[in-house]
Order: structure tokens, then C-alpha cells, then sequence
């Protein structure tokens, strides 16, 4: 069976200074690097890296070719990306302090300008027992989603940046509802009702994650494996596509969560987004350590 991830593709420019600047300030950065990012772009590595064959949807301006580039190196079937003309490639502007504090600016540009039509044609090879990630940083994320239910996929979703109307679009099509612990408090405290989802994945950082079952009410929580953090952005993302590639390859709830949790864990002792989501045979070695 294959993923495909209706997915943000950013390119993420940062820039590390002593402090962030304040309203009016002009300061000079120490160090400036680029990587690729996106939670789009960062599950579909995490996906294909664990193994899955992993088709990529989405939409990136023109040029900027060393992002196909090096999400092919990685794994991941690029075919089905856009490249729009009118659009740039959504990219982000992230400051860090000394602190590891931070100040973000997402400009989305090509994730937010897909056109159905187009997504409907990419959509044409899913397959019934197929998976369907998607993430809320694109457009037609319940289209999608409909797309894949209508082809007897399942839909992994990960409400993430949270955003309770975008959501609410796209629920009564999700097969496994991903969230991190301040995403699942907003949801709780705006919805009481069942959810009307298969399952639901909660990641707690270092405190760990749990997949709850609402059909058989059966849970299982994964400690996170203790490491030393470096720099945690991307390890959601990591968790989520090697949490997807897993139940692809047919991996019951708790080998899914625990090959799940020792990507993220090894992610998360390194820096950067995409280009630092671990291989499956990182992720092997290290679990097999951790039993030594
Ligand atoms: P991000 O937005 O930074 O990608 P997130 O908020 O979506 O992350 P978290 O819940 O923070 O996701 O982390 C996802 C998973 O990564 C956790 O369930 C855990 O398995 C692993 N993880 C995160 N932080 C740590 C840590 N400090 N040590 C070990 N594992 C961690």
C-alpha cells in the first residue's frame, strides 16, 4: 500500500542572534542557514524514510529545485507536485535567541494555491487501502480527505497549526485524528460530543504518546525514549509519517508507536527540520540499543 500526503512544502531560512529583535529594532544576525521544512514536506521524509512508498501532493513555485531534489533523495515520489507559476514556494522566517526562544514568519504561498482540479488528477492512483496524511497548512484538506474516503483510503490528520473550523471540515472524513497535547486541549475544550473518528494519536513530548481506539475504547500510551534535546521542531511530524508508514506496512498500535517514538527521540537530539529526520536503520539500531 502507498502514502500520499497532501502536504506544506517551506523552505526555512534561520537566522541565529543573541535576542529577538523588539518592534523598530534592526539587528544583525550571527548565523543565517536554509533547510527544507513544511509539516508536509517533514512527514512525507519521515513516511518514505520508514519505509513506505510515499507520493508527495502539494504545490511549490517555480525554481527552488533543490527541495525536489533532496525530497527525492530521501525517498519521496515527487510526480504529483505542482509547480505554479503565479505562486512562490511557501518558505518561513525563523529567529532564534540564545535561548533557543524563537519568532516565526510563514508566508504559505504555493501550499494555500492548489486548485481542485488539479488534485482531483493527482488523487486519480489512490487505492483502497491506501493512507492519506494531511496536516492544516494547505488548501483542500476536506476535499482531499473526501477524495480518499470515496477510494476506500484511510486519513491520518494532523490538526496542526490548530484551527477548530478547519477541522471541523474535515472530520467526518478522518480515520485517525493526530494531535499534540496543547492541540488536544483546545479541541476538548471546544468540543463534548464523540468524535467521529477511528482513533486518535496524542504525542506529549518527552512526556510520551498514546493511540486511543474510540471503537473498542482500548489505549495504549509510549513513553518517549530519554534523550537530549537539541532542537524538537519537526519531532510531531517525525512521529506522525513513521506512525503512518508503520499501519501501512500493516504494524499493529504498539510497534507503530514505539518505531514512532524512536525516530522522534532521534530527531530530536538533532537540529534542523527535514534534513534531520532519522533513517529506518537509525531508527532500528537505536531501538535495538535501547534494549541492550
Ligand atoms: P513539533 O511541533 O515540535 O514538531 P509536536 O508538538 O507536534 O512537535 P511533541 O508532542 O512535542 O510534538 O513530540 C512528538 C513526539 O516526539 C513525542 O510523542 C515523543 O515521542 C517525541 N519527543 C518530543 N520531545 C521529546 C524529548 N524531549 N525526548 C524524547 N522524545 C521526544
Amino acid at each position: 500500500m502507498a502514502i500520499w500526503n497532501l502536504g506544506s512544502i517551506n523552505i526555512d531560512h534561520v537566522y541565529r542572534m543573541d535576542k529577538l529583535p523588539r518592534p523598530g529594532e534592526t539587528l544583525a544576525a550571527d548565523s543565517y542557514s536554509i533547510g527544507l521544512g513544511g509539516k508536509g514536506a517533514n512527514q512525507s521524509i519521515a513516511a518514505a524514510q520508514a519505509g513506505a512508498p510515499t507520493h508527495h501532493l502539494g504545490a511549490m513555485g517555480q525554481g527552488d529545485d533543490w527541495v525536489i531534489d533532496r525530497l527525492q533523495a530521501r525517498g519521496v515520489d515527487t510526480t504529483y507536485i505542482l509547480r505554479l507559476a503565479d505562486q512562490v514556494t511557501g518558505h518561513a522566517l525563523i529567529l532564534l535567541d540564545g535561548s533557543a526562544e524563537n519568532s516565526i514568519i510563514i508566508h504559505p504561498g504555493a501550499n494555500r494555491a492548489l486548485a481542485l482540479s488539479a488534485l482531483e488528477n493527482a488523487m486519480g492512483a489512490i487505492r483502497p487501502g491506501d493512507i492519506l496524511l494531511l496536516q492544516n497548512e494547505t488548501s483542500l484538506q476536506a476535499e482531499a480527505a473526501r477524495i480518499a474516503r470515496l477510494a476506500g483510503a484511510r486519513v491520518i490528520y494532523s490538526a496542526a497549526p490548530f484551527d477548530l473550523d478547519a477541522l471541523q471540515a474535515v472530520m467526518p472524513e478522518v480515520s485517525i485524528l493526530a494531535m499534540n497535547e496543547g492541540e488536544a486541549q483546545q479541541l476538548f475544550a471546544a468540543i463534548r460530543e464523540p468524535l467521529p473518528v477511528e482513533g486518535l494519536l496524542i504525542t506529549r513530548g518527552a512526556e510520551g504518546a498514546e493511540y486511543r481506539d474510540l471503537k473498542t475504547g482500548q489505549s495504549w500510551h509510549q513513553p518517549a525514549f530519554p534523550v537530549t534535546p537539541v532542537d524538537t521542531t519537526g519531532a510531531g511530524d517525525t512521529f506522525a509519517g513513521y506512525f503512518a508508514a508503520a499501519l501501512d506496512r500493516g504494524d499493529g498500535i504498539p510497534e507503530a508507536l514505539r518505531l514512532a517514538s524512536g525516530a522522534a527521540a532521534l530527531k530530536v537530539t538533532r537540529q534542523g527540520a527535514g534534513d534531520a529526520i532519522p533513517a529506518l536503520s537509525e531508527v532500528t539500531d537505536f531501538l535495538a540499543s535501547t534494549e541492550a
